[in-house]
């Protein structure tokens, strides 16, 4: 048996439907994905769709950020190669565009050096507009305000847990190490002096991702904070006047309140994980789990939802997915 084969149980599914548990942009592009592909899908939300860490996010397809674990190498560049033909069907299917924002990350080292990356950036808001509209021209059926039982809900189907920060709570007598991380992020006007900013300016610490396109254009987002705080989602004035101050290092034409307006200011729950990797594969029971995007999901969505349906479809997925093992936090 290969190393691949050994994270999923292949399982003959494709006669029977799906329940995916959680709508943010994992859940729902594995269930474009499946539809893609003939099998039935039900996606269960607790709350509204697309409301949660996918519609807080920057947009950064970061995959070549230096700051992220080495394993996410691979199934980074598969995502991204993947992301013309995804972003094309969802643009196709809901008639509504996500323009590619920025084109080029500027990276600060930690020696004081720069260098330019070839990295896209696109408006999270504008990916989740067209995301669910293209899954309702799909068909698909999607449950808001769901308040049931998931795990009633399944008669005997297969169960794909996307539940974001609360993925652990979600699986029943299943249960994976991912837990909420806390971010927050202000979004300003850009002062003249940078009105023509078309690139991301990114340490490890703080970004500043311009908005080019659409109804954000002209301003941009400076983000964000990486805290342990429990599912809390208020925002904190002190901690945005150190996202500024930071941003400023970068920019200083973003420092004056005066100078750079703040237009709103928000915060999401990234779902973490202890190594943070995303949990991808097959649990002890028949349970798919496909979370723990963390700072990544965005990027990661089209290579999950690819792997997913190819999981559930019992072939080997594109990437190696050992990393990812549901079961490689319990000792
Ligand atoms: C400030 C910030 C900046 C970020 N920037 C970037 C970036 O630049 N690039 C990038 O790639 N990623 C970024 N991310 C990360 C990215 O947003 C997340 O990794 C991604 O959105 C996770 O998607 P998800 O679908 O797993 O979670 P979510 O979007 O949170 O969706 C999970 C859904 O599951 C639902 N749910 C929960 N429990 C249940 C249940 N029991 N039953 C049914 N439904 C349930 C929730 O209501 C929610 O709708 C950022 C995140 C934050 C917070």
């Amino acid at each position: 048996m290969s190393a691949r084969s050994t994270v999923f149980a292949p399982v003959p599914l494709s006669i029977q439907p799906v329940v995916i548990a959680g709508a943010g942009v994992i859940g729902l592009s594995i269930a474009l994905e499946l539809t893609r592909r003939g099998i039935g899908v039900t996606v269960l939300e607790r709350g509204r769709a697309l409301t949660q860490a996918s519609v807080a996010a920057a947009g950064m397809l970061a995959s070549e950020d230096p700051h992220n674990p080495a394993a996410l190498r691979a199934i980074s560049k598969y995502s991204i190669g993947l992301y013309p033909e995804y972003k094309a069907r969802l643009e196709a299917l809901s008639g509504l565009p996500v323009p590619v924002q920025t084109t080029v990350t500027v990276q600060y080292l930690e020696d004081g050096s720069a260098m330019q990356l070839a990295e896209e950036s696109l408006d999270p808001r504008q990916l989740a507009a067209a995301l669910l509209g293209a899954v309702r021209a799909a068909g698909i059926d999607l449950r808001e305000g769901f308040s049931g039982s998931i795990r009633e809900e399944l008669r005997g189907r297969t169960l794909v847990i996307s539940a974001g920060a609360w993925s652990s709570e979600s699986g029943g007598n299943s249960r994976v190490a991912v837990a909420p991380r806390k971010g927050q992020m202000l979004r300003v006007t850009l002062p003249p002096a940078l009105r023509s900013l078309r690139e991301v300016h990114r340490s490890e610490h703080i970004y500043v991702v311009p908005r080019v396109h659409g109804p954000q254009a002209g301003t941009a987002l400076l983000g964000a904070t990486v805290e342990r705080a429990g599912f809390d989602t208020t925002t904190n004035t002190a901690d945005l006047a150190r996202l500024r101050a930071m941003a400023a290092e970068l920019l200083p034409a973003l420092a004056s309140e005066t100078n750079a307006p703040l237009v709103e200011s928000w915060a999401g729950l990234r779902p973490g994980t202890p190594d943070d990797l995303p949990v991808l594969g097959c649990g002890d029971d028949a349970t798919l789990w496909a979370t723990g995007h963390y700072r990544n999901g965005i990027l990661l969505a089209p290579a999950t939802a690819m792997t997913v349906a190819d999981m559930i479809e019992g072939n080997v997925p594109a990437v190696d997915l050992a990393a990812f093992a549901p079961g490689r936090f319990v000792r």
